[in-house]
């Protein structure tokens, strides 16, 4: 039987039906990593934009609907 590590406690977990939470060992051990991921202490990779970036992004296109009016 194949196991995994349980990613919160490290506990050897079987790979199989038996273990309906892995990779994690328990129901707590996967609540518990949801929040830490809830609670931002795990690293979520991401591209870096700068606010000049994020401005362009979130602001809406005017120029392309000008030649719809009239
Ligand atoms: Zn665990």
């Amino acid at each position: 039987m194949a196991t995994v590590k349980c990613p919160t406690c490290r506990t050897p977990v079987p790979w199989g039906p038996e273990s309906p939470y892995r990779p994690f060992c328990s129901k707590r051990c996967r609540l518990i990593d949801l929040g830490a991921w809830l609670d931002g202490s795990n690293h979520i990779p991401g591209p870096d934009l700068d606010d000049e970036q994020l401005t362009r992004l979130s602001a809406p296109s005017v120029s392309a609907n000008d030649e719809l009016d009239g």
